[in-house]
């Protein structure tokens, strides 16, 4: 299959210019035909289909290769759109839909039975959200249903936050990728269940649990998979492996300091064994990594979004250089620094290093 590289040209702040760009028509066509896109967010890149279509979602798992008991989230182009997906929205819910949507937070709800098994990997229950990417949200508007669309990348891959990255893993196997630019929160949504008595994020994302708690006015608990291996997880797609750059990947947790030092006697022994190295740092930690060390400055150390936001970036680039070990300096688990470190310890297989 032939895959088209669509670019938006509309402006962001137009959202009629957006319904009529001929690259966000084109793509509403095809999710219509029940056919896929791969479409920006402002998380990370989405492979869309009809979720409302078991045929369409199914080309979905085919197309990533993701197993068929991982679920997916639709995306609806305002919260109108609810009912046509969930039996009933719980109080929680609400509070949490009226300030954070549009935005990367994704609420799983009762299904409604409209909703095919297919789509929600077999569970009862139905993860939704609104992205707050204009480009998006015209494209869920045209193609007047909701929009189931997990990552756009080859399972257990790092997530795409540029079309280049979608191209890079999906090229030949989709019709249509819509190009609408870099991601900007570029790690996926925080998932929240409010099913239970007390709310839990079943995974970290772009809303920190202190946002959270914050609105609720309640504690709000992380599932503990985010960062230990689960073998039983609440939602089966937890136990997959994720993120997975092709070196061995080590994730340091401790003094960062310390961090640097252990990683430099370490990368300096796997060196002389004739391994290539690569390190995952900050723009604060470049300098400490000599050449032929491979250092990548993953964003600034003080404003943790732009770690998150060149975290899979960075994880792409350690292959494009082969790297065969990696490591990873520690970061701080607050606000999306929680989804950071719950990324790297998926992608490290929770291979960690303490100082
Ligand atoms: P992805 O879109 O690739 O980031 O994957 C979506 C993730 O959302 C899944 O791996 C689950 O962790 C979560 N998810 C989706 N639907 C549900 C659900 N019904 N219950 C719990 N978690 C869900
Ligand atoms: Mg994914």
């Amino acid at each position: 299959m032939e895959t088209k590289w669509l670019r938006v040209s509309a402006a962001p702040d137009d959202p009629e210019g957006l319904e009529r760009d001929p690259a966000v028509v084109e793509a509403a066509a095809y999710l219509r035909k029940g056919e896929l896109v791969a479409f920006p967010t402002e998380t990370v890149y989405g492979l869309g289909g009809n979720a409302l279509d078991p045929r369409a979602v199914a080309k979905i798992y085919e197309a990533k290769g993701r197993p068929p008991d991982n679920p997916l989230i639709v995306h609806l182009a305002d919260a109108a759109q609810l009912a046509a997906v969930a039996r009933s929205v719980p109080k929680a819910a609400r509070r949490l839909i009226d300030a954070f949507w549009p935005g990367p937070l994704t609420l799983v709800l009762p299904k409604r039975e409209g909703v095919p098994l297919r789509t929600t990997g077999g569970l009862d229950t139905v993860a939704v959200r609104m992205p707050a990417h204009p480009a998006a949200l015209a494209l869920l508007r045209l193609a007047e249903v909701p929009v189931a669309a997990p990552s756009a990348n080859r399972s257990g891959r790092p997530s795409p936050t540029t079309a280049a990255h979608v191209w890079e893993d999906l090229a030949g196997r989709i019709p249509v990728l819509l190009d609408g630019g870099a991601a900007t929160v570029g790690v996926e949504s925080t998932v929240v269940d409010v099913g239970g008595d007390r709310p839990v994020i079943l995974r970290p994302g772009g809303i920190g649990p202190e946002e959270l708690a914050e609105v609720l006015g309640t504690e709000v608990e992380l599932d503990p998979s985010w960062s230990e291996p689960v073998e039983r997880p609440k939602a089966p797609g937890m136990k997959y492996r994720h993120y997975a750059p092709e070196g061995t990947l080590y994730l340091v947790v401790g003094d960062v300091a310390a961090a640097r030092r252990e990683i430099l006697r370490r990368a300096e022994a796997e060196r002389k064994a004739g391994r290539k190295v690569g390190i995952l740092t900050t723009e604060e930690g470049r300098s400490w990594y000599p050449a032929p060390f491979y250092a990548v400055a993953c964003g600034r150390r003080e404003d943790l979004s732009s770690v998150a936001a060149a975290l899979f970036a960075a994880l792409r680039e350690f292959d494009r250089a082969g790297c065969d070990v990696i490591f990873a300096e520690p970061f701080p688990a607050a606000g999306v620094g929680w989804a950071v470190v719950n990324r790297l310890l998926k992608a490290a297989g929770h291979r960690v290093i303490r100082v």
